[in-house]
């Protein structure tokens, strides 16, 4: 039986929230246009529609808008004009497309795209300045952009079942950042540097990772409450499946890690680092960094000032990776966006000897080291110069974490 209009006209009238779940609609209810100009909240749930009305506009007291479970395949330019939007849920749906005008959405606190057909997110939501929960998982998206780690008010980030290969390296400086969700992807590694505001990272399920960093690792123990770990499975259920790397093509520099005869494993591994490091030094080789390099962490440690304090103490592990000094980066013309972007975008790591911390952008000396209590998991330092990677060495056997390291050469 079609619903009474006259019914319907009054309990639009009479309400603030309206809730109309379920009930097989195919498209948006005309009625909320002619009596529901006052409605703040709108709740249209597992219905049939296929789109969003033009003259949605009107409502202009709408702040949550639930459109969870229906059919929407395309969403109308005029969304972009409902800046007064807070809540936006559009999961469920048959989006492939985001449309830009959602980053007109300038009041926006909650996006939530979830299982939808998306591959990509458009620059354009980079300008959602109020966005504090992005929530993406079940699409197909393959990267994540570099500025979901500008976005300045953004707390939780869920992007699981996705093809994610990597996160972006700005993510590690985003402000206010308390949750990344990144289970059941395709990540080969996790940013190397520690995460500025220490949040809860899950990524389960990415069997292709098989290694972490040193910095991030203490993280990781510290959400943990200990560093006494029985298994690698507490900390990274699903993942480290894959020892040996059979996909060459892509040119990232790998690492290749004999494992003979350390612990209990045989196999070899191939590791895989993230784009932005280029070269990789060997201990003893006798090198100093590449002008590019050496310019990189002048620049960005003159602009930013930063400091990373590192201090270690069983169950009580702190992180701090803090820009002392928040101020915008102004370029001459002569800078090249790719220098722009690696600066930007923030240092690959932070050289593990505490006397020195300098920045790491391009190029490293790494020394390896397997975690005798989460068993067999790689882990990766990062150091400056042959000289800090050579005192980071000799100190290693009193790191509290108990690591064995071993310099590659
Ligand atoms: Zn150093």
């Amino acid at each position: 039986m079609d619903p009474d209009p006259v019914e319907m006209a009054n309990e639009v009238k009479s309400k603030i929230i309206l809730h109309w779940n379920c009930r097989g609609l195919m498209e948006f209810p005309e009625v909320i246009r002619q009596h529901g100009s006052h409605i703040q909240e709108i709740y249209l749930k597992w219905n049939k529609l296929t789109t969003l009305p033009p003259w949605i506009t009107e409502l202009f007291n709408v702040t949550n808008l639930y459109m969870y479970g229906n059919r929407i395949e395309q969403l109308p330019v005029e969304l972009g004009e409902m800046t007064q939007l807070t809540v936006l849920d559009l999961s469920a749906n048959k989006l492939e497309l985001i449309s830009g005008c959602i980053g007109n959405l300038s009041n926006l606190k909650s996006l939530y795209l979830n299982d939808n057909f998306i591959k990509r997110l458009p620059i354009e939501l980079s300008q959602l300045n109020n966005l504090e929960i992005l929530s993406v998982s079940g699409n197909q998206i393959v990267a994540l952009p570099e500025w979901t780690g500008s976005l300045p008010r953004l707390q939780e980030l869920y992007v699981d079942n996705n093809r994610l290969k990597e996160l972006p390296n700005r993510l590690t400086i985003a402000p206010e950042l308390t949750m990344i969700s990144v289970c059941s992807n395709r990540l080969k590694y996790l940013p190397l540097n520690g995460f500025l505001s220490a949040p809860c990272i899950r990524f389960d399920a990415n069997e292709y990772l098989n290694y972490v960093s040193y910095p991030l690792l203490f993280q990781l123990l510290s959400q943990l409450r200990t560093t006494v770990v029985r298994d690698r499975e507490c900390l990274a259920f699903g993942c480290f499946k894959t020892h040996y790397d059979t996909n060459m093509l892509n040119t990232n520099t790998k690492l290749y890690i004999k494992m003979k005869g350390l612990h209990e494993i045989n196999a070899d591994v191939i590791i895989e680092l993230p784009r932005q490091m280029l070269k990789i030094h060997e201990v003893h080789e006798n090198v100093t960094s590449s002008l590019l390099e050496l310019a990189l962490r002048k620049v960005y440690t003159e602009r930013y000032k930063h400091t990373l304090d590192v201090s270690v103490s069983p169950a009580n592990v702190t992180i701090l990776y803090k820009p002392l000094k928040n101020i915008e980066l102004d370029f001459t013309l002569s800078t090249s966006y790719t220098l722009y972007n690696l600066l930007t975008n923030g240092p690959t790591g932070i050289c593990i000897n505490s006397q020195c911390q300098q920045p790491i952008f391009t190029e490293a000396w790494i020394i390896v080291g397997v975690n005798r209590y989460a068993e067999s998991m790689i882990t990766i330092a990062l150091c400056c110069s042959r000289s800090c990677a050579t005192a980071f060495a000799a100190h290693s056997s009193t790191t509290t974490i108990n690591l064995h390291w071993h310099s590659i050469n």
